[in-house]
């Protein structure tokens, strides 16, 4: 598709700011080498990394804060502070190289068996897993590593898949597991994982991307958690360090991408500003509905329109005489033991001795607060009837903070991922000056996008704008390259 011409759209943009009801338009233009949509993991990870390789960044963040998914709600009385969103992190070089460049420590965490289980939709007490269950979920992992980690451990760096896509790839995971025996590892796969979706249906590639080799071994040994207790302090550091270089509270009005670089049009507190930069690193769920105001090709849009995702709705709430209870939610009668969704993982204790976190996952991104919150009373009114909490918890519950986290998991189906579509979504990076990165890129976990940034997207635009770059070594060292992923990091446009 032919860009239109520059200056007849910033026209059009001037007219579109004049008529913005209060706003002003300031003819300050910025001038930066990238522009970075979106101030979550992936935003501010890639931001930090080309500052420190030189590049001028500007990061434009919709909400009043950065940091995405990791909310954290304190408790204004006990102090006490808990992360309603990411909480817990792969332990790898990557990550701890992330946290010691903020200056923010870390701990390591053992995986906590579940406590106390029940079908949370029956009311039924679950067993928790016997010395047999334990061996059998080791043996599972073990079969795990050794038959499908073995072949396929590389997706750990982003969805670079052969041609032709092996059919294991886009098989249902629960599928996999009996071809390869380690269906005992599937509950433990969802319960890292939520809100994973079904996984009767969900494909393999999503069921690896989610449980690599780095994930595997973190489950069963350490996992990293931010040293403060708060993965919130990661993003005041990050914030402190960009400083000016982050808009907040901010709206994209319009993108368009031309043959010399970027333009774009942003208001900010009724303020419209104008940003010029050489690339484009869009770090958002790359959804048609969160990219309505670019410039989209033709063949964007028909890539993106095929995403869809699930909806996974966090928070704390309050029952009087809780007593610091924690309840994990296992499907009595489902397969795989997963609990029924639309439904919730578990209610843990906070250490405020009334509240209890939850999380509640649904199929479907088209859902709001309401029907999250009519999720846990439903489940707490069976739970209260079963004895397991108080009595009329259902109806005296109230809720301290919550959030939905939406769009999330954004996936395609087993036939796409068939026909090629990763192929031809990397084949989007670097064209139109534009780069993308996130969780639709390298898969719902925060170490896994920032491995995407550091193995290939911001090694691709430092080449790109002429700053030296060095493979990571971590990247080079082990990893089997694919032809995607090598032409993707020199940078080679397609
Ligand atoms: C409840 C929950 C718990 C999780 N727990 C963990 C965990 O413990 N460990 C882990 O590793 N991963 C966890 N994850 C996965 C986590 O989502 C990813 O690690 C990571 O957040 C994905 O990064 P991202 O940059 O793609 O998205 P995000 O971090 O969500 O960042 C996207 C950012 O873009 C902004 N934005 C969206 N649209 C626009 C727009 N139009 N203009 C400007 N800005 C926009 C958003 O406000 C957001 O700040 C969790 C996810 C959820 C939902």
């Amino acid at each position: 598709m032919k860009s239109p011409q520059l200056g007849f759209v910033l026209a059009l943009w001037l007219k579109s700011a004049a008529s913005i009801e209060g706003s002003g338009y300031s003819n300050a233009t910025i001038d930066v080498d990238v522009a970075i949509i979106g101030g979550g993991s992936g935003g501010i990870h890639s931001a930090i990394q080309l500052k420190d390789a030189g590049a001028r960044v500007l990061v434009l963040e919709k909400k009043d804060q950065i940091g995405g998914h990791a909310e954290t709600y304190i408790n204004k009385e006990t102090g006490v502070v808990n992360n309603i969103g990411v909480s817990v992190f792969e332990d790898t070089d990557v990550v701890k190289r992330y946290f010691a460049r903020l200056g923010v420590p870390t701990s390591s965490v053992s995986a906590s068996p579940p406590s106390t289980l029940y079908d949370f939709e029956l009311g039924i007490p679950i067993p928790p897993p016997d010395e047999g269950a334990q061996q059998a979920i080791l043996a599972a992992a073990k079969a795990y590593s050794q038959n499908v980690l073995s072949k396929y451990g590389w997706l750990d760096q982003g969805y670079f898949l052969p041609d032709p896509v092996p059919e294991e790839l886009y098989m249902p995971i629960g599928d996999l597991a009996a071809k390869y025996n380690f269906t005992a590892l599937l509950p433990i796969m969802a319960r890292f994982n939520w809100h994973f979706g079904n996984q009767t249906k969900v494909p393999a590639l999503y069921g690896i991307k989610d449980f690599g080799p780095d994930f595997l071994r973190s489950t069963f040994g350490q996992l990293i958690v931010s040293g403060t207790g708060n993965t919130r302090s990661l993003y005041d550091a990050a914030l402190k360090e960009l400083g000016s270089s982050v808009l907040l509270s901010t709206t994209i009005l319009a993108v368009n991408r031309h043959s010399t670089g970027v333009t774009l049009l942003v208001s900010q507190n009724g303020m419209v500003k104008t940003i010029r930069a050489k690339k484009l690193l869009v770090a958002i769920p790359p959804t048609l509905q969160s990219l309505k105001s670019f410039d989209l090709s033709r063949s964007e849009r028909a890539l993106f329109s095929r995403f869809s995702s699930l909806g996974y709705f966090t928070g704390v709430a309050r029952v009087p005489g809780w007593n610091s209870r924690s309840l994990a939610n296992v499907g009595a009668f489902t397969p795989f033991h997963q609990p029924l969704i639309p439904g919730s993982r578990a209610f843990r204790a906070t250490g405020t001795p009334d509240e209890f976190y939850f999380g509640v996952g649904f199929p479907t991104d088209q859902v709001a607060d309401e029907d999250g919150k009519a999720v846990v009373r439903r489940q707490l009114a069976t739970l209260a009837e079963a004895g397991a909490i108080p009595a009329a918890a259902g109806d005296a519950v109230t809720f301290s903070a919550s959030s939905f986290h939406m769009p999330f998991n954004v996936r395609v189906g087993a036939a796409d991922i068939k026909k090629g579509f990763y192929a031809e979504l990397l084949a989007l990076q670097g064209s139109r000056n534009t780069y993308w990165t996130g969780a639709a890129w390298a898969g719902h976990n925060s170490a896994l996008v920032w491995k995407f940034n550091e193995g290939t997207i911001v090694p691709a635009i430092k080449e790109d704008l002429g700053l030296e770059h060095q493979l990571p070594l971590s990247w080079n060292s082990h990893l089997h390259l694919t032809p995607w992923m090598l032409t993707t990091i020199s940078g080679v446009k397609h």
